[in-house]
C-alpha cells in the first residue's frame, strides 16, 4: 500500500474502504476454486495538496492486465466517437501531409485510421505487442512500447514531434502518471494540441458509481487535479468538454504555456476556467466532497443488505444478472455471496461455467432466469438497465422482479 500521492507525492487521505477485493475481472474456473485467490485492499483516497483521487494499492501490472485483449474497433460507437474528434482536430489544426498525429495507447488504430485516411501521417504507441502488430498490418504504424519521457525525447529528437497527441482512457491506468504527462509535453510541438479523454470523477460521485472503482483504475480525475498536473509539465488547459462515454468523461485540450490560448475545435477557451470554478464551488479538490460520497456508499450498502435480507426472510429466491467487473466490486464490498444469490446470469459464453471472483457465485446462461424463476434478480450491470429489462420481459411478465441497486436500491 502506498500513502504517497501518485501525482505530487504528498501524504494521501483515505476516504472510502471497499474491503479486501479480488481482481474484478479474474473470473474463476472450477479448478481454481481449490486454489487460494489473490485479494488486495481497495481504498479510495484523495490528495489534500493537489486534489488527485486515487486508490492506495498498486497491484502488479502483470497480474492486472494478463488477459488484456481489448480491440477498440469492435465497438461501432467507439469508432464513430473517434471519427468525429479526428475530423474536428484536422480542421482546427489545419493538418496536412506534413503534420503528425500521435496516439498513446493507440490500441488497434481505431482513432488514427481516420487521420490516415485523409493522408495525414500518424504514429501509434501501444505496449501490447499483439495489438500493435494488428494496427501496423492495417496501415497504422505502431510502436510496441511503453510511453515515457525517454521515448518522447527520442521521437522529438528524430523529427517526430506531434501536431496533435491523443491519450484516450489511459491516464486512469498509468503507474507513472507524472512521467506520462511529461512525455506528452515533450513530444508535442510548440504549436501542438494534446487531447486527453478520461472518466470524470464528478460523474462517478454524483451518480454513486462506486462499483467502477477497482484495482485496474488507479486514478479518478477532476479538472482541478489534472490542470495542476499539466501545469507542472509546462502545459495549460485550453478548453474542456464533458462526454457521455464511460459513465461520464472529460475531454481536455492542452497546449504549451507559451502558446497563445484560443478556442480549439469550437471549444471555448473560457470553458476551462468555468469548469474549475464549478469544481471549486463543489469542493472537488478537497477530502470533504469524497467523505460525503463514502457516507452515501455505506448507506447504499446497508439499504441493499436490508432489502435482500427481507426477501430471504420471506423465503424468496434471489439471483443476479451481469458478471462484469462492477458486479465483483459490489458483491464483495457488501459481502453478498452464495448464501443470498443462487447464480449470476450472463450472456457471454466465455463467462458461463465460471464463478464470480471472491464471492464465488456460479455464472450461468441467461436462459436460467426463466427456468429457475427466482423471485428477484439483482441487476449488477445496472448501466444497461433499460436494455436488459427489455430483453428479459418474459421473466418480468411471469412475475420476476429486478433489483436496481444504484443510486438507490429499487425493485422494478
Ligand atoms: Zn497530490
Amino acid at each position: 500500500m502506498t500513502t504517497a500521492c501518485g501525482g505530487c507525492g504528498s501524504t494521501l487521505e483515505p476516504v472510502l474502504s471497499l474491503g479486501d477485493q479480488p481482481l474484478a475481472n479474474a473470473l474463476l474456473t472450477t479448478e481454481m476454486l481449490d486454489e487460494p485467490e489473490p485479494s488486495f485492499p481497495l481504498t479510495l483516497a484523495v490528495c489534500p495538496t493537489c486534489g488527485l483521487v486515487q486508490i492506495m494499492e498498486a497491484v502488479p501490472p502483470e497480474l492486472l492486465f494478463r488477459e488484456y485483449a481489448y480491440f477498440s474497433s469492435v465497438s461501432d460507437a467507439f469508432v464513430e466517437h473517434a471519427r468525429a474528434i479526428a475530423m474536428r482536430m484536422t480542421a482546427a489544426c489545419r493538418l496536412t501531409d506534413l503534420s503528425l498525429v500521435i496516439e498513446v495507447a493507440s490500441n488497434d488504430g481505431y482513432l488514427l485510421q481516420h487521420y490516415a485516411a485523409r493522408g495525414i501521417p500518424v504514429l501509434g504507441i501501444d505496449p501490447a505487442r499483439n495489438i500493435a502488430a494488428v494496427a501496423t498490418a492495417r496501415g497504422i504504424p505502431t510502436l510496441a512500447e511503453f510511453f515515457d519521457p525517454v521515448l518522447a525525447d527520442e521521437l522529438s529528437g528524430s523529427g517526430r514531434a506531434a501536431d496533435v497527441v491523443h491519450a484516450n482512457n489511459v491516464i486512469a491506468h498509468v503507474p507513472d502518471l507524472d512521467g506520462f504527462v511529461a512525455g506528452i509535453a515533450r513530444v508535442l510541438k510548440p504549436t501542438g494540441v494534446a487531447v486527453i479523454e478520461t472518466p470524470y470523477v464528478r460523474d462517478l460521485v454524483e451518480r454513486l458509481e462506486f462499483d467502477t472503482i477497482y484495482h485496474e483504475h488507479r486514478y479518478y480525475h477532476s479538472l482541478t487535479a489534472l490542470s495542476r498536473m499539466l501545469e507542472r509539465q509546462g502545459l495549460v488547459v485550453a478548453g474542456v468538454e464533458r462526454l457521455a462515454v464511460h459513465g461520464g468523461s472529460l475531454r481536455i485540450f492542452a497546449v504549451h504555456r507559451e502558446r497563445p490560448v484560443s478556442d480549439i475545435a469550437d471549444v471555448p477557451a473560457a470553458s476551462g476556467p468555468a469548469m474549475l470554478a464549478d469544481e471549486a464551488a463543489l469542493g472537488l479538490g478537497s477530502p470533504g466532497y469524497y467523505l460525503d460520497f463514502a457516507a452515501r456508499v455505506t448507506a447504499l450498502g446497508s439499504e441493499l443488505q436490508r432489502l435482500l435480507a427481507g426477501l430471504k426472510s420471506e423465503g424468496r429466491s434471489v439471483a443476479a444478472y451481469g458478471a462484469a467487473a462492477k458486479g465483483t466490486v459490489l458483491l464483495n464490498a457488501f459481502r453478498i455471496g452464495p448464501e443470498t444469490i443462487d447464480f449470476v446470469a450472463d450472456r457471454s459464453p466465455y463467462k458461463q461455467g465460471r464463478y464470480m471472483p471472491g464471492v464465488r457465485i456460479p455464472i450461468v446462461p441467461t436462459e436460467r432466469l426463466i427456468e429457475a424463476m427466482p423471485d428477484a434478480c439483482l441487476l449488477l450491470a445496472w448501466n444497461f438497465a433499460a436494455e436488459i429489462l427489455a430483453q428479459q420481459h418474459e421473466y418480468r411478465e411471469r412475475g420476476g422482479r429486478f433489483i436496481i441497486p444504484i443510486p438507490t436500491p429499487e425493485l422494478v
